[in-house]
């Protein structure tokens, strides 16, 4: 400042100076005031280019001014390259941010105070089928049609979840969203969506399977009950007695064959893959299977054709009950659901891939193609009192299947109307091994 002034008083001193020189009083005058005015001219000059290049946008090139205007121009130029370089690490952290909330598995969009959509990640944008280019800046409520959520948008009540059906689900793939809004900022609101489908789903059978085991024990406990009250209040035979007895018996029979069949499954679900260390002779799978399928035949007095074709000399690895067990649910449903006179046929093979197929085939009624993808489902039956008559549970293949693919292997089944049924179950070759191979 001081060398400012300086310059400035040198200025009026060589123009009064030189006025005086020319022209003594008068010209010194004249001259302080043509020096004063070179001043005003240059510095005008110098303060017209600061002003050009910081209006120019381009504050690169910093103008050659000196003194006070170059010194600001210089000032200024520092602080606006500290502010880019602030605002690019200010970008880059957000960028951060965004491939961050990307990344995320969950569905996020943010909401303007009016409810306009700002950003969405790639979930949202597949959860709710937005699109990039289209959807920014429209209403949410215009994009999720759900009633349910427009309530909720509308409610302001957001302290819960809202679960809607997403865009493009379908009673045959169900897409269930948790979508909750939280509020932020000045009147603006993140949107989290949660895909659901597979709790929803586990949710809605285990409500179904309590529904049906509690179905499934009522329906003997009642007729139990029945029996108590007749036996309490008549007056019956001895023949009488023993008939009720025997009818009292079955129902307690059915409930036994029910819940061990329910543990069955829960174990199957609970334990661990099983290992292929304990390796059983398929011709004493297939053995075992054949007396009980004779002694169940006998049981419903039934006379049927029952055929148990060769068993080649395999062993197979895994956990021998299950795999009895697989084997000799699906003899004894073709046992019970094939009329007397019928023929039931166990044929056990070695496949080309090296594992094993143990195929059971019947000539009884056949099963509809539109039941064959539900007749693993638990307590599904197709006919539910040909089912409860011969003894079943609705269990059986939901325990065959899994005892199937816990081994690795997979149960197929043809069947048609009229046609009777064949149900195989393949193990893979790392569950088969030749009996001579194991000796050695
Ligand atoms: P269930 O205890 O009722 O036999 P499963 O799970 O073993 O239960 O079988 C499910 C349903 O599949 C049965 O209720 C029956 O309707 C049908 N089914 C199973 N095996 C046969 C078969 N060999 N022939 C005809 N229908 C069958």
């Amino acid at each position: 400042m001081a060398a400012r002034l300086f310059a400035f008083l040198l200025c009026l001193a060589a123009g009064g100076l030189a006025g005086w020189w020319l022209g003594h009083d008068r010209g010194a005058a004249a001259g302080v005031a043509a020096g004063a005015t070179a001043w005003f001219i240059f510095e005008t000059q110098r303060s017209a280019r600061v002003l050009r290049w910081l209006r120019s946008g381009d504050l690169r090139a910093v103008p050659r001014a000196g003194g006070l205007w170059g010194e600001a121009a210089q000032r200024a130029r520092r602080l606006l390259a500290l502010r880019e370089a602030q605002l690019a690490e200010a970008r880059a952290r957000l960028q951060d941010f965004l491939s961050a909330i990307q990344r995320s598995p969950n569905g996020v969009v943010l909401l303007d105070a009016g409810g306009a959509i700002e950003w969405f990640n790639d979930t949202a944008a597949a959860q709710f089928g937005f699109d990039p280019q289209r959807d920014l800046q429209q209403h949410i409520v215009h994009l999720v049609r759900e009633p349910d959520f427009s309530a909720y948008y509308h409610g302001r009540n957001f302290a819960q979840d809202v679960v809607i059906a997403a865009p493009g689900s379908s009673a045959a793939r169900p897409l269930k969203l948790a979508v909750r809004l939280h509020p932020y900022g000045e009147g603006r609101l993140l949107l989290l969506a949660r895909d659901v489908t597979a709790v929803e789903q586990a949710e809605v059978m285990r409500r179904d399977f309590v529904a049906n085991v509690s179905h499934e024990i009522r329906t003997p406990l009642t007729v139990l009950g029945g029996f108590v009250e007749t036996l309490q209040h008549l007056e019956l035979s001895r023949d009488e007695q023993a008939r009720y007895l025997q009818l009292m018996a079955q129902q307690a029979q059915r409930m036994q064959t029910l819940v061990s069949d329910l543990l069955t499954l829960s174990r199957l679900e609970g334990s661990p893959l099983p290992a292929a260390a304990e390796w059983t002779p398929a011709p004493q799978l297939l053995a075992q299977c054949e007396q009980e399928a004779r002694a169940l035949a006998a049981a419903l007095d039934k006379t049927l054709d029952l055929r148990f074709g060769p068993a080649p000399p395999l062993l197979v690895g895994g956990i021998a009950s299950e795999l009895l067990s697989a084997l000799s649910n699906l003899v004894s449903n073709a046992v019970r659901y094939t009329p007397g006179g019928g023929s039931v046929e166990v044929q056990t093979r070695a496949l080309p891939d090296g594992g094993v197929e143990f195929a059971v085939r019947d000539t009884g009624p056949g099963i509809a193609a539109e039941h064959l993808p539900r007749l693993t489902e638990r307590f599904y039956r197709v006919d539910r009192s040909r089912s409860r008559e011969t003894g079943g549970t609705g269990l059986g293949l939901a325990i065959v299947k899994h005892v199937v693919q816990r081994h690795g292997g997979e149960l197929r089944i043809d069947s048609r109307p009229g046609a009777g049924s064949t149900f195989a179950i393949r193990l893979p070759a790392r569950r088969v091994r030749v009996q001579a191979e194991a000796a050695e």
